[in-house]
């Protein structure tokens, strides 16, 4: 492990709290050190207070925030004085240490400390580094942890044996500092859970860090035990799609809302799926208290989500004498499945949820094998692990939960979305929660965004072993298909039918109609499985009520579509999946209309650029937006008694209405 520290960088963060924003970035980008939150640092400032008065301030990490990118507004400033004062009661709830933590900070706006401030405060040093290293974590979860740290270490460390985070861990932690500590300790080694480090300035406290954890790796290193090889292992070849998505309906149902269900068949995950001691080694439990949090208690091995959550229900009634409060039951879902063929499922209410599980638990997987390796792997007790998931502050968190937008947990795929209306949709889409998988002829799909929730597929509708393909990826990337917009289409130049050729006719058709035939079909079984039910929305045109001269092709092929839809909305019924047609017109902003072209078609007519563009009953423009929210719109819970209806969005055409 390297130190990434460098003195030119670190020169521009002026000031004890910027160099803590600067060395917590650091640790930030080494993954074996902190994920997703995961860790926390503070430093220690003296500051006037409005009446000029000196108070020393706790900088400690607040809630929400990564230690990677991190500004100096992530750090909650609290009052020394009421935390080292809290630190001497003899008992504090959890609840009421979030409520006296809140309390304590000179900043109202400032996010919630994190729950290990009270340890940040007890710890003598200006600067505290805390983080849940993998190679930390590889030698204390195993049986012989406590004496193989000492053997790293010797007296340098303080070691504070498993005890769950919060007041109590705290309190723990002080009185190990006080029994233990002397001029030559370096930091803390917390027994399943992780390492503090501290020092007078930042650059010291994260050195310490980088330092001590590589002795951790090139101890295990001697032992064998560093780098991992997984057995080389092949995938599948068939198509997963439909057992996928099936799976996936099972699973949001037992949840009791939609989840995605991310599939991940490399080598690690398989292999490690498909490991003969799967069960014993990956059922004992997690690593630490913030792997419980995150991933749930243990991996589901197999598909019987049934006894899984059998499992879980009894385990919960026998465990929840234990607390004071009435616990209300998590949702019994498990967050990661091992299964030999599909490999590791990460499951989250939303992408981004299930790809922090897929990181925690890949991290979950090395640092089992490295411990395997070692000795054998030992998790958190079992009593601990409920006492975690069940904890009063997740408890909390659980009755705070604020409304989540409406298609989260959903899967929409657009067609044509890398511009125009087609990317309207997507970021429609987007802002109401869904995942959405974009298809387009145009390679800049895929990266049109960049984030967990977007996939971008470069697909040539023409070719239905390309649709099929994209369904197949979809479905391995987000778990299933709710909600499929029907946009791509293309607007041949003017032809009158007197010169129209059958070829000219058929590419027309081959995109508008054929394509969508194949994407209808296809999605068919995928819709059928969509936890609430599956919606289509397809993008027609006003020509289809009024069609326009030397447009032939295009209006058949949108009017044939729409006739499409009415029967698909027909057949599909009781299936309980919707399909709903737009019909836009005079839409300009799509790439189709250069400024030259908008300023010769409103020439033709005699009008401005501004007359063309809101040539319509109610005088407004028309733009793609409006028409990504309307579709959105009709997938959502407004139309949901509304299927096989087309419905304009053109200001007022008079011959339409
Ligand atoms: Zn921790």
């Amino acid at each position: 492990m390297q130190s990434l520290w460098n003195a030119r960088e670190a020169a521009e963060f002026a000031g004890d709290l910027n160099q803590r924003v600067y060395s917590s970035r650091l640790l930030g980008r080494d993954k074996t050190l902190v994920m997703h939150g995961g860790g926390n640092t503070s430093v220690k400032v003296l500051t006037p207070d409005l009446f000029g008065r000196e108070q020393q301030i706790l900088y400690v990490k607040g809630s929400g925030w990564d230690l990677e990118t991190i500004l100096p507004q992530g750090f909650s400033p609290c009052k020394m004085d009421v935390l080292l004062a809290l630190a001497m009661l003899s008992e504090l709830s959890d609840i009421q240490m979030a409520n006296e933590l809140r309390t304590s900070m000179i900043d109202a706006g400032a996010p919630s400390p994190s729950v290990e401030a009270i340890l940040h405060a007890l710890i003598p040093h200006p600067f505290v580094d805390h983080t849940h290293a993998d190679a930390i974590i590889a030698i204390t979860n195993t049986p012989d942890g406590r004496r193989q740290i000492e053997e790293i270490y010797g007296d340098r460390m303080v070691i504070v044996p498993y005890v769950m985070p919060g007041f109590k861990l705290a309190r723990r932690c002080a009185e190990a500092f006080e029994e233990q500590a002397h001029e030559g300790t370096q930091g803390m080694i917390l027994l399943k859970h992780g390492i503090f480090t501290f020092g007078a300035t930042a650059q010291e406290s994260y050195e310490r860090m980088i330092a001590l954890v590589d002795e951790a790796e090139r101890y295990l290193e001697r032992h064998h035990a560093f780098m991992v090889e997984y057995p080389e292992v092949a995938p599948p070849a068939e198509a997963q799609r439909l057992p996928l998505a099936a799976f996936r309906h099972e699973l949001s149902d037992t949840a009791g809302f939609p989840v995605i269900v991310a599939s991940h068949n490399d080598i690690q995950a398989l292999s490690f799926a498909r490991r003969a001691d799967v069960r014993q080694v990956a059922q004992q439990g997690p690593l630490t208290p913030d792997h419980v949090i995150r991933t749930k208690r243990l991996p589901l091995i197999g598909r019987d989500i049934a006894a899984y959550v059998e499992e879980y229900r009894a385990y919960f009634e026998a465990h929840q004498g234990r607390s004071a409060t009435p616990l209300t039951m998590l949702d019994p879902a498990p967050r990661i499945v091992l299964d030999g063929d599909w490999g590791m499922l990460t499951i989250g209410r939303t992408a981004k949820e299930a790809a922090i599980a897929e990181d925690i638990y890949r991290h979950t997987i090395a640092v089992i094998s490295r411990a395997r390796a070692m000795q054998d792997y030992e998790a958190l007790p079992a009593e601990d692990i409920f006492d975690v998931e069940y904890w009063d502050l997740e408890q909390a968190k659980l009755r705070a939960g604020g409304k989540a937008p409406v298609f989260t947990g959903e899967i929409a795929l657009v067609t044509g979305a890398a511009s125009g209306i087609g990317k309207a949709c997507v970021e429609s889409l987007l802002a109401r929660g869904a995942a959405v998988v974009a298809l387009d002829i145009n390679p800049a799909i895929e990266t049109l965004f960049k984030r967990p929730d977007y996939l971008g597929i470069s697909c040539d509708l023409t070719d239905e072993a390309q649709i099929t393909s994209a369904f197949e990826a979809a479905v391995r990337r987000y778990g299933g298909l709710d909600m499929l917009v029907l946009n791509a289409g293309i607007f041949p130049a003017g032809t009158p039918i007197a010169k129209l050729s059958l070829a000219d006719w058929d590419k027309v058709l081959r995109i508008n109609l054929d394509s969508n035939l194949v994407l209808l079909r296809e999605a068919h079984p995928l819709l059928k499985l969509a936890p609430r039910g599956g919606r289509v929305v397809v993008i027609g045109s006003k020509n289809v009520p009024a069609p326009g001269p030397g447009a032939a092709a295009y209006s058949a092929s949108k009017a044939a579509m729409t006739q499409l839809a009415r029967v698909a909305a027909l057949e599909w019924g009781e299936d309980g999946i919707r399909i709903n047609t737009v019909h836009p017109n005079a839409v300009f902003d799509t790439g189709l209309w250069t400024p030259e072209v908008l300023e010769n078609r409103a020439r033709h007519y005699g009008l401005t650029v501004e007359q063309y563009k809101t040539n319509n009953v109610l005088k407004v423009e028309v733009t793609s937006r409006d028409v990504g929210e309307l579709a959105a719109e009709l997938c959502g819970p407004v139309f949901s008694r509304t299927t096989g209806a087309q419905i304009p969005i053109d200001g007022g055409n008079d011959r339409v209405i």
